[in-house]
């Protein structure tokens, strides 16, 4: 495995590799490799000849008041563990390879980045696509993985791919949970071990509404309460959102459309913000 650094030794790289008739997989990452990630890189692994997994703490994604500077990182273990599932390549830029001093090009998909998640992170999603965008011409990739942990994240990506009519595979994997049901984050090692206990309410929200849509119920309003009423049930977490939308276009659904609805909740608990969906 080899861990590259520089921009431009990457592009030749993949140059090569394409003219060569390789394919190449690109998992883009922030690093502190857990299990949702390594799902990406081991079925990475699996669609192509070259796998290239990113690790760039990207630093336009975040708003100067979040945790940019005590983002958990680990790059030792992440190395060994990308290495022992077969990564070809580490992509591992600093800030000033990414973004030097001159820099200032941004990419923003509108709309999509102003909602959900982008209403308390107003810059967040124009700082993911800038950086996606940039990942896709340095790697030159054919196929890439995303986590549906991050819906929005994966439906604003994918407007951005068919917009700019950009000639890449996406591929959304399945969000992988702990045993009591708490989606895997980075940021969940910021829990103290009350917060962690809490931080269950989020996915036992989901699956009440889960079963009562199994049930037929389908009004969102309906839907919300039940969720806002397990969320509050857990003294230390407050609720960012709890939204009913369209996977297509993340507007607000009166009623649950089988097969095109994202539920999906941000909550705080103490500093940590957590996310999580189910897709109905
Ligand atoms: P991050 O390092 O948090 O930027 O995540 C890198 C990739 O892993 C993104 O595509 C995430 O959606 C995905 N990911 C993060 N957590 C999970 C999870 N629990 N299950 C599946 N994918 C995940």
């Amino acid at each position: 495995m080899e861990i590259i650094t520089a921009v431009e030794a990457l592009k030749t790289q993949s140059r090569q590799w394409r003219s060569k008739g390789k394919t190449i997989v690109l998992v883009p990452t922030m690093g502190y490799f857990h299990e949702g990630h390594l799902s990406l890189i081991r079925e990475g692994r699996r669609q192509g000849d070259i796998l290239v997994v990113s690790l760039f703490v990207n630093p336009t994604q975040f708003a100067p008041s979040e945790d940019f500077d005590t983002y958990p990182k680990d790059f030792e273990r992440d190395r060994r563990l990308a290495e022992q599932i077969g990564v070809d390549v580490i992509f591992y830029p600093d800030n000033n390879e990414m973004y030097p001093s001159e820099y200032k090009t941004y990419i923003e998909v509108s709309e999509l980045g102003r909602k959900l998640c982008g209403v308390s992170r107003p810059t967040f999603f124009r700082g993911v696509t800038t950086v996606v965008l940039k990942l896709f011409t340095i790697v030159q990739p054919h196929v890439v993985l995303f986590g549906w942990k991050d819906a929005q994240q994966f439906i604003i990506i994918q407007r951005m791919v068919e917009d700019l009519n950009l000639d890449v595979q996406l591929i959304g994997m399945p969000i992988v949970r702990e045993p009591d049901g708490l989606a895997m984050s980075s940021r969940n090692a910021y829990l103290s071990s009350q917060e962690r206990k809490e931080a269950t309410v989020l996915y036992s929200a989901l699956q009440k509404v889960q079963s009562l849509i199994g049930e037929g119920v389908t009004e969102a309003a309906q839907l919300r309460s039940e969720m806002e009423t397990i969320v509050r049930s857990a003294p230390s977490v407050r609720i960012d959102y709890i939204h009913i939308v369209s996977l297509h276009d993340l507007q607000q659904l009166d009623h649950v459309e089988h097969g095109k609805t994202l539920i999906g909740l941000a909550v705080f608990i103490g500093n940590t913000r957590l996310i999580d969906n189910i897709r109905v």
